[in-house]
C-alpha cells in the first residue's frame, strides 16, 4: 500500500510549500475576478501552481502505481489535471471536472484558498479557540460581497482571522495542516476520478435527481478508494464544512417554497445530507480498513470521524443552521473575526434571529 496521501513526516514540503508561497503573496482587494475569492495575485498563483501542482500529479500517478485503480486503471492513467490559475465556474472552492475530455481541474486560486482555511483552523485548535470564526468568516465572504453587493469589507483568510505571519513557518501548525489538506485534495481527486471513470455527463436543470445521484456515485467511488490506499478521512470534515457555509441556502430565497423548486431542480453539484450521511456510514462501517497502516490513529478515531460527517449532514439538512449562517454573513463584522471574540457576536445574531 502506498502512503500518497499522508504528508510525508521526514519533510515539510508535503503537498504544499507554505512558507515559499505565503511570503510572496499579494493582496488584492479591488479586483474583480467574480468567479472566486479574488484575493490572490496571478503571479503568486502561477508560480505556487507549478510546485503544487506538479506535487498533486505525482501523488495522483502514485495512485495509479499502488493499485488504487486498479479497476479503471487505463482511464485513470488517461486522466489529466489541470492546474488552471482561476476556475472557470462560479464558486470559492471549485475543483471540477469534464468527464468527456477526461481532465481534472485544480484551480491554484481555491486550491490557495483551501490552504488559508486549513491554516486557520488548525492554529485556532492549536491556541485552544474555538474554530467558529472560520465558519462566520466564510458566511460574510458569500453575503457580504455577492449577496448585497457591498464593497468588500473583509481580507483574506489568514489576515481576517488574525493569523500571525509566523505560523506559517510553525511546523507543528505545517504538519497538521498538510495531513488535513492532503486528506482533502484525495478525496477530491478520487470523486472526480469517480466521475470520469463513470462517465458522468453535464445535466440540465431538469435532470437534477440524476446529478443527485451521480454525485452519491461519485462518493461511493472516492470512498472505496480512500480505503484502498488507507487515507484517513480527517481532511473532508473541514472541507465539507466549508462547503456548507458557502454552498446554497434556504434563507438565499424568499420562501420554502422557492428554495425546494431550487433544491430540486436547481443545484447542479449539491452537498446533501443524503450524500454526508452515505459518506460517514461508510467511514463508521469500514473504520478498522482505514487504520490499518495509520498507525497514528485507531479505529476509534475514524469512527468519529465518521460521527462528526454525519452530524454535518443533519445541519445541512436544518433550517435553523440556514438561519444562523445567513444572519451571521450580514450582522458579522471584521472584529467579530478576532479568536476568543465570539460571544457578543452570538448575542448579536440571537437578537436578529427575533
Ligand atoms: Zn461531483
Amino acid at each position: 500500500m502506498n502512503t500518497a496521501c499522508r504528508s510525508g513526516a521526514n519533510t515539510r514540503a508535503g503537498w504544499i510549500p507554505r512558507v515559499f508561497a505565503m511570503a510572496s503573496l499579494a493582496v488584492l482587494m479591488s479586483c474583480a475576478h467574480g468567479a472566486g475569492p479574488g484575493f490572490y495575485a496571478d503571479k503568486d498563483l502561477e508560480q505556487r501552481g507549478k510546485t503544487t501542482g506538479a506535487r498533486i500529479t505525482e501523488r495522483y500517478r502514485s495512485f495509479c502505481k499502488s493499485g488504487a485503480f486498479d479497476d479503471c486503471l487505463a482511464t485513470a492513467r488517461r486522466i489529466e489535471i489541470c492546474f488552471p490559475i482561476r476556475s472557470e465556474v462560479e464558486g470559492y472552492l471549485a475543483f471540477y471536472s469534464r468527464p468527456a475530455e477526461e481532465t481534472i481541474s485544480i484551480p491554484m486560486e481555491s486550491l490557495q484558498f483551501l490552504d488559508d482555511l486549513l491554516v486557520a483552523y488548525v492554529w485556532l485548535q492549536h491556541q485552544g479557540f474555538a474554530i467558529d470564526p472560520v465558519f462566520s468568516y466564510l458566511a460574510m465572504l458569500k453575503y457580504q460581497r455577492s449577496v448585497y453587493g457591498k464593497p468588500q469589507s473583509i481580507g483574506p483568510p489568514l489576515a481576517a482571522l488574525s493569523v500571525p505571519v509566523e505560523v506559517l513557518s510553525d511546523p507543528a501548525i505545517d504538519a497538521a495542516v498538510d495531513k488535513l489538506f492532503g486528506s482533502a485534495i484525495c478525496w477530491i481527486l478520487f470523486h472526480e476520478t469517480g466521475h470520469i471513470v463513470l462517465k458522468h455527463g453535464p445535466q440540465s436543470n431538469d435532470e437534477n435527481l440524476l446529478s443527485q445521484v451521480q454525485e452519491l456515485a461519485a462518493d461511493c467511488f472516492a470512498n472505496e478508494k480512500m480505503l484502498k490506499i488507507g487515507a484517513v478521512p480527517s481532511g473532508m470534515i473541514p472541507f465539507f464544512s466549508f462547503q456548507l457555509v458557502i454552498d446554497d441556502n434556504r434563507f438565499d430565497f424568499p420562501d420554502a417554497e422557492s428554495w425546494e423548486r431550487h433544491v430540486l431542480t436547481g443545484r447542479t453539484h449539491p452537498l446533501s445530507g443524503e450524500r454526508l450521511r452515505n459518506i460517514a456510514a461508510y467511514v463508521m462501517a469500514n473504520a478498522a480498513g482505514f487504520v490499518r497502516e495509520e498507525r497514528e490513529f485507531k479505529p476509534g478515531q475514524i469512527v468519529l470521524m465518521g460521527l462528526q460527517i454525519e452530524r454535518l449532514g443533519l445541519l445541512v439538512d436544518d433550517s435553523m443552521v440556514h438561519q444562523t449562517l445567513h444572519l451571521m454573513g450580514q450582522v458579522g463584522t471584521a472584529a467579530d473575526l478576532r479568536p476568543g471574540n465570539i460571544s457578543e457576536f452570538w448575542r448579536r445574531i440571537a437578537a436578529a434571529a427575533k
